[in-house]
């Protein structure tokens, strides 16, 4: 008898795009999937249309209820986006607009060089719905609000305290440890690397200015990208090692002191709004 697509189970069945692929299989106490993906981020949606392409079954599980704007310097590379073509994301979805050329600041030092090819910026408020998107449209099982609490003796437990067996695991949980799979302590090193990220409104003179390029700015244990977004804004992100920031003060005192190390970046220093959020994550791996 011909195997129902929709049933997924065989790599080689036609999938029907926004048929949702079986996921599990629940009894009273487990849940059970051929394939459990933790995390809905990039790598876990990533994973998510592939299986849901090929027709396997498979369950998402995302912490989240809704897609927030993760701390990152949304700069997609050309490389990255022959990768999102292959996942069948269409750029001009995330920004039409592209990113060409490159600065790089150090101290009183700047070079401008042309990008091999085109990138772009987005936020991942808007990448991270468009992949999301793009794998519950393949058919992709996606559960939010889920969170994996912890992951032992092949065995995962969830924060509401169920149960799912599924003898394929993909963890796509990011920076986040979950117990059991946790990285060792020392993975993070003596100085371990924080992310700083603050969104600025320009004014359109400077939104001009940086339209199409992405500006890098190299300072000692840390670096700063700074490119306009889909959304307008524009967005300053850096990695910055914690014994620098210490030596700053806190996350505004540091930026204050780049800015008056770099006046380019000191101009974009000085757009941001009084009440603009800075926010800023740890443990960076
Ligand atoms: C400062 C900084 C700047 C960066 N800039 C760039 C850049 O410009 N360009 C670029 O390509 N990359 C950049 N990166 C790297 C990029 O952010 C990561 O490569 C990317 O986020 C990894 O995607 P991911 O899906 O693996 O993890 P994440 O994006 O972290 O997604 C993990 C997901 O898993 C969920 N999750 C976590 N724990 C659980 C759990 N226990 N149960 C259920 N769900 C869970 C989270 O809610 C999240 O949605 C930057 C990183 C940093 C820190």
């Amino acid at each position: 008898m011909a195997r129902d697509p929709r049933r997924g189970g065989d790599p080689r069945c036609a999938r029907v795009p926004g048929v949702p692929v079986p996921a599990v299989r629940r009894t009273a106490a487990v849940t059970a999937t051929r394939a459990l993906i933790v995390g809905g981020g990039p790598a876990g949606a990533a994973v998510a249309i592939e299986l849901a392409r090929a027709g396997l079954p498979h369950l998402l599980i995302e912490r989240s209820r809704e897609t927030g704007d993760a701390l990152c310097g949304g700069f997609l590379s050309w490389r990255t986006l022959d990768t999102l073509a292959r996942l069948g994301i269409d750029p001009d979805q995330l920004n039409p607009a592209r990113t060409t050329t490159v600065r790089i600041f150090a101290g009183s030092r700047v070079a401008h060089a042309a990008l091999p090819r085109p990138a772009l910026s987005v936020s991942r408020r808007r990448l991270d719905t468009v992949l999301l998107a793009a794998a519950v449209a393949q058919g992709a099982a996606v559960e939010r609000g889920v969170t994996v609490r912890a992951i032992e003796d092949g065995q995962v437990r969830t924060a509401d305290g169920a149960v799912i067996a599924a003898p394929a695991l993909f963890l796509a949980n990011g920076k986040s440890d979950v117990r059991g799979t946790a990285r060792p302590a020392s993975a993070r090193g003596a100085d371990p690397t924080l992310g700083i990220r603050v969104r600025i409104v320009p004014p359109p003179a400077m939104a001009r200015a940086l339209a199409g390029q992405i500006d890098l700015y190299l300072f000692d244990r840390g670096y700063a990208g700074l490119a306009m977004q889909e959304d307008g804004s524009a967005n300053l992100c850096m990695a910055v090692h914690r014994s620098r920031l210490q030596e700053a003060g806190t996350p505004a005192d540091l930026l204050a002191e780049l800015g008056r190390a770099m006046p380019v970046l000191g101009e974009w220093v000085a757009a941001i709004a009084p009440d603009a959020t800075i926010d800023a994550i740890a443990n960076v791996p």
